[in-house]
C-alpha cells in the first residue's frame, strides 16, 4: 500500500498512462498525486485525475514559473479550478521559494552588475507574494500546501510562521535534520516528503533526517519523471512504480518494522491529503 504523493505523469515520455498506472499497481501502489506546476499543467493534471480513480491532483504555480503572471488573475483561476474539481484536487502545489534558479537565466546574466542585485530583490519579493497568496488560498479551503524549497529554507520557514500555515508538506526534502525539526516544532502535523534523493549515496543529511524524525511526519514521493532512485539512477526515466525504492530505503534507515512503516506512511499520506 504505497502512495506516490508527488509525480508529474503528464511529463513522462517513456510510458503511456495505462502502463504507468499498471506498473505502479504491480509495485504495490494504490494512489498517486499528479502535480500541476502552472495553469496549463494543473488543467492536464485535473484531466488525468477525473479520468483515473487512482490519480488525485494538486494545482498551483511553481516559484520558477511566476514570471510575467498577474497575481490576482492567477489566483482567481486557481480558485476556479479548485471549486470546479473539489473531489479530486487535494492540495495547493507546488508553491514556495526557489533561490537556486533565480539567477540562472540569460536576462539576469546579461544585466549590468548594478542592476543584478535589484533584479534579485524584486524576484524574491515576487516569489514571496505568490507563495503567500497560495498559502491564503489553501487556508481558505483548508487544503495542505505543498512546498517547493530550494536554497531558501530560512525564508520559507519565516513565511510559514508569518502566515501561521500549519498544514504543509515539505516536498522533495533536501535540507537537514535541524531544519526538519524546526518545521515540526512549529507545525507538529506537517509532513516531510522523501524522494529518490534519499537513496543517493551522498545524501547523508537527508538520510539522517529520514532516520531521526518521528515516523508520523514522513511521507514518500517520486517527483517522476525526475530524480530516479538508486539502482536506476541515470539509467532510466523515473515513474511512480519506483516509489517502492524510496520506501525500501526508509525501511533500511529506520528501526521500526517494515509493516509498521508501511502502515504509518500510508496513513500519514491519507490524513494530510484527505484521500
Ligand atoms: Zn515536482
Amino acid at each position: 500500500m504505497l502512495i506516490d504523493t508527488h509525480c508529474h505523469p503528464y511529463m513522462c515520455k517513456h510510458t503511456d498512462i495505462p502502463t504507468y498506472i499498471g506498473n505502479f499497481k504491480s509495485a504495490g501502489g494504490t494512489q498517486m498525486i499528479s502535480i500541476g506546476i502552472d495553469i496549463e499543467t494543473s488543467k492536464q493534471s485535473i484531466e488525468l485525475a477525473t479520468t483515473h480513480p487512482e490519480i488525485y491532483t494538486s494545482i498551483g504555480i511553481h516559484p520558477s514559473d511566476i514570471w510575467g503572471l498577474d497575481l490576482e488573475t492567477t489566483m482567481k483561476e486557481l480558485e476556479r479550478l479548485y471549486l470546479a474539481n473539489t473531489e479530486k484536487v487535494v492540495a495547493i502545489w507546488e508553491t514556495g521559494l526557489d533561490y537556486y534558479w533565480i539567477d540562472q537565466d540569460e536576462e539576469y546574466k546579461k544585466a549590468p552588475p548594478e542592476y543584478q542585485e535589484k533584479i534579485l530583490v524584486l524576484r524574491k519579493e515576487l516569489q514571496r507574494l505568490f507563495f503567500i497568496a497560495q498559502i491564503r488560498l489553501a487556508q481558505t479551503y483548508n487544503l495542505p500546501v505543498v512546498i517547493h524549497n530550494r536554497d531558501a529554507g530560512t525564508d520559507t520557514l519565516e513565511i510559514l510562521k508569518e502566515t501561521n500555515c500549519q498544514k504543509f508538506i515539505l516536498h522533495c526534502f533536501s535540507e537537514d535534520l535541524e531544519f526538519a525539526k524546526a518545521c515540526i516544532d512549529f507545525a507538529p502535523e506537517c509532513m516531510v516528503s522523501f524522494s529518490g534523493i534519499v537513496t543517493f549515496q551522498n545524501a547523508k543529511d537527508i538520510q539522517e533526517t529520514a532516520q531521526h524524525i518521528p515516523l508520523k511526519n514522513i511521507i514518500i514521493e517520486t517527483d517522476a519523471p525526475y530524480l530516479t532512485p538508486v539502482p536506476y539512477r541515470g539509467k532510466r526515466e523515473n515513474e511512480s512504480a519506483l516509489v517502492a525504492h524510496v520506501f525500501e530505503k526508509i525501511c533500511e534507515l529506520r528501526s521500526e518494522s517494515r509493516d509498521e512503516i508501511e502502515k504509518q506512511i500510508y496513513e500519514n499520506s491519507r490524513k494530510i491529503f484527505r484521500l
